[in-house]
């Protein structure tokens, strides 16, 4: 649905965006997640029409973004939500005139109006809230407010730029939660602009890394995190201190695998000792992940090696 093809992008004589090659599907939870100054704003901006890029191509619908006329470009935009970090809400309206604001100015009928609004109020959850204004709801509910407005139009693509960013833990758990439920109830395409992994980790089925401008990882989130390369642990801020005596291997376990009794059998089949030096598990969408570094004598290597290879597991040596 979003195809883009080595794109570059430069502010002055620098280079923003390097050669950027991905395509976001329809109906997909996409991220674009990178550390502050990566590029992940200007990429967005790209997208949806607000900002030229210098080279390459960027295709919504196979429509070209560059050559569409500032009218189609208007059309275009129609079909794009946004939701902001601070969520854009005008204060001195109710919660129903923020939601109504984009079907007023396309000239909708206040029967139109109306009853959309109301529709999308109990979607978000806020259907006591009506009358309410801005400044007596919570970050929560404000982010509620501006996802309803952004869904006025009958959007495809629902672009987030840090839309959990001002909110408390539990506060985006229920947000990314909703996101979810709009992406499944109306097949909203959703493109999330993040430096949060945990929202990665929450809702995307794939994920871009842009670290200065550039592509460092682009994958199923589950295959980003699962086995992050070295640039992705850079990323990540991960060091793993390891023992300096014997071998330690690293062990991947892939989705919802991990409870097997996977390392207990090999020492009982192997009759061999190990120590778990470190471990962890997470939770990637609604899949269990996880790996492990266990810790055996130089002697069980080959052993080791040839068993986990046996069970097609992923692994390395650290
Ligand atoms: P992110 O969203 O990942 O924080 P941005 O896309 O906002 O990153 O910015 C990427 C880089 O482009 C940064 O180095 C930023 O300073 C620069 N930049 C962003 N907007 C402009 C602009 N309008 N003019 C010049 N440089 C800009």
């Amino acid at each position: 649905m979003i195809c883009i093809k080595n794109l570059n992008k430069y502010y002055g004589d620098t280079q923003v965006l390097n050669d950027i090659s991905i395509d976001i599907k329809k109906g997909e939870i996409f991220a674009i997640v990178g550390h502050s100054g990566a590029g992940k704003s200007t990429l967005m901006r790209c997208i949806n029409g607000l900002e030229e890029y210098s080279e390459g191509s960027l295709k919504v619908n196979d429509k070209e973004i560059k050559s569409l006329s500032k009218e189609h470009l208007r059309e275009f935009r129609k079909k794009i939500g946004m939701i902001f970090q601070h969520f854009s809400l005008i204060e001195r309206k109710t919660v129903f005139d923020n939601v109504a604001l984009p079907m007023q100015l396309w000239g909708y009928s206040q029967k139109e109006i109306s009853k959309k609004v109301k529709e999308l109020l109990d979607l978000v959850g806020l259907n006591d809230k009506i009358d309410a204004y801005p400044n007596q709801l919570s970050g929560g509910q404000k982010q509620r407010v501006a996802i309803a407005r952004a869904l006025t139009l009958d959007p495809e693509v629902l672009l987030s730029d840090e839309a959990t960013s001002a909110l408390d833990p539990n506060t985006t758990t229920s947000i990314l939660n909703l996101l979810k439920e709009i992406n499944e109830k109306l097949n909203i395409t959703i493109v999330l602009v993040t430096h949060e992994m945990e929202v990665v980790k929450h809702i995307a089925q794939r994920a871009l890394l842009l670290e200065h401008g550039n592509i460092i990882g682009f994958d199923v989130t589950e295959e980003l995190f699962l086995k992050p390369d070295d640039k992705m642990k850079a990323f990540l801020g991960e060091t793993e201190v390891v023992p300096q005596k014997g071998v330690n291997i690293k062990i991947y376990f892939p989705k919802d695998n991990v409870f097997q009794s996977f390392l207990t059998k090999m020492a009982r089949e192997l009759e061999m000792d190990f120590d778990i030096v470190w471990g962890k598990l997470e939770k990637i969408n609604s899949h269990i992940v996880g790996n492990m570094v266990i810790n055996i004598e130089e002697k069980d290597k080959d052993k080791v090696v040839t068993y986990i290879n046996a069970h097609d597991i992923v692994w390395e040596v650290l």
